[in-house]
């Protein structure tokens, strides 16, 4: 049987841009390494689809063991399928027109079949719908009789009482009217993907807005290598499609726009950019942090669990609870270590709110960075942690105007550190620490949790920093 050319994510590859396709089936090992998050992410999925099995009990699993025997489990799917003892088969396999698809669920419905395709988030994306429109018209083409093609997401309402609900835990949408009113479309893309497989170079095609939407591509290192540092594709206060347009135009720096083109944000910005700098609203950024010259600060990173599916009784999908917290409290010259952690009883997670409250008579601010839970879930507790004042830098430095020339990369306390700071060793990705910790609590333990103090350490070198630098321009 004839291989394959396109497969589900090939495809969504292809409709964000048809040279990433390309490089991605022809260049490899052009590719910029994944990050952490997203490989968090696709674990996520493939937990959360095989926990919706337990819906259809007793299929028979088509997965491949690898992608050798991807035809193997096509002519077994089926097989599967005319066999009348199977009513429900997992991972199906089923190829069309050169493309490969892997259907969640398949289950049998008196002569017709529901196909299922399971999705980890709390709603459905336009990514997902071109997704099961592409496996609809695969479905199609293998002449399956389809009673009803359907999205399976998380609840975001369910809360966990008792055994896990999966009825309840799982929404479902019927997108079979839609996916066949796209089959033109579809059938359209495909070709268009197969076209750029046949080239014998990559397609000519610039960057643009699409090199980080829906998704930063992964390619991003390769095509923008020949882009000068200091290139006006970098400052943030020209919209993207601003930017790409002038830069397609020839315009490659602030200095070739005409003077009514350059706002003040957009001069501050070029500033910073060929200084290879930040830039702030010292004036903002003063007011906002009025607070950061108290005497006690307390610097915090918490290691949040957000399990799709909730693990703890009266939780959410996706509700955060604490797993560890490090905190670094600074009095003048002097420094505290503290860290909490619940990892090998999550039950106890709400002594979290306890460890912070005895710190609390020791700091009067805490400091947080790109931490959107703990002022809700310190809210939500009845105690007297209520009275405890949290602080996000990185909300601050927001509403500062802060701006760094780092557009290709996700402003993570890593990131700006590591081009802020001399000498700062970078943090390891919270998704790698959640990982280990929750694989192996006891042993983790000693690694994860002088990590996490590295993360509350940096945003006490952060916020000193700008303070600093701050003061010394006044
Ligand atoms: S970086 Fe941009 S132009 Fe290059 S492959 Fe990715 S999306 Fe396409």
């Amino acid at each position: 049987m004839a291989r394959h050319q396109l497969s589900k994510s090939t495809y969504i590859r292809s409709l964000q841009c048809q040279k990433s396709l390309y490089l991605h089936k022809k260049r490899p090992f052009l590719r910029d390494k994944m990050l952490a998050s997203q490989l968090a992410k696709f674990r996520r999925g493939t937990a959360v689809g095989k926990i919706a099995r337990d819906l259809f009990p007793g299929g028979i699993d088509m997965t491949p063991k690898s992608p050798s025997q991807y035809q193997i489990k096509r002519s077994e799917t089926l097989q599967a399928m005319a066999d009348p003892q199977v009513s429900v088969i997992y991972e199906a396999v089923f190829q069309y027109d050169e493309v490969l698809i892997m259907l969640d669920i398949l289950v049998r419905e008196a002569d017709q079949w529901r196909a299922i395709e399971v999705k980890s988030s709390r709603g459905l994306s336009e990514t997902y719908r071109e997704d099961a429109y592409l496996q609809y018209f695969v479905l199609k083409g293998n002449q399956v009789a389809l009673a009803d093609f359907e999205l399976m997401y998380i609840n975001e309402n369910y809360i966990l009482n008792g055994e896990l609900n999966l009825r309840e835990l799982f929404i479902s949408e019927s997108v079979m009217q839609e996916a066949e009113a796209h089959l033109t479309q579809t059938d359209s893309k495909i070709s268009l993907a197969k076209e750029t497989l046949e080239l014998n170079k990559s397609p000519e095609i610039k960057i643009g807005p699409q090199c980080r939407n829906p998704y930063p591509c992964d390619f991003l290192g390769h095509c923008w290598k020949n882009i000068p540092k200091n290139s006006l594709l970098y400052i943030a206060a020209i919209p993207a499609d601003k930017r790409f347009e002038l830069f397609h135009n020839g315009i490659h720096q602030v200095n070739q726009l005409s003077e009514n083109q350059i706002t003040p944000l957009i001069r501050e910005q070029d500033k910073a950019l060929q200084k290879q700098s930040f830039t702030i609203n010292n004036e903002k950024f003063l007011q906002l942090s009025a607070d950061f010259n108290k005497q006690k600060l307390a610097f915090i990173k918490v290691l949040y669990n957000q399990p799709a599916i909730p693990v703890l009784q009266h939780t959410k999908a996706y509700s955060p609870y604490f797993l560890a917290i490090s905190v670094v409290i600074t009095d003048g010259l002097q420094q505290e270590l503290h860290n909490w952690d619940c990892s090998e009883n999550h039950d106890e997670w709400q002594s979290g709110f306890d460890f912070l409250a005895s710190l609390s008579t020791k700091a009067d601010v805490f400091i947080s960075f790109k931490d959107s839970f703990l002022n809700p879930l310190i809210q939500s507790y009845s105690s007297g942690l209520k009275s405890v004042k949290i602080i996000d830098l990185w909300e601050f430095l927001k509403d500062s105007d802060f701006y760094v020339p780092l557009i290709n990369t996700e402003l993570q306390l890593d990131t700006i550190c590591s081009f802020l700071l001399d000498k700062f060793t970078p943090l390891k990705d919270e998704a790698w620490l959640l990982k280990d910790l929750l694989e192996d609590p006891s042993k983790s333990r000693e690694m994860v949790i002088p990590r996490l103090q590295a993360y509350a350490s940096s945003i006490m070198a952060l916020a000193n920093f700008i303070s600093d630098k701050i003061k010394t321009a006044d």
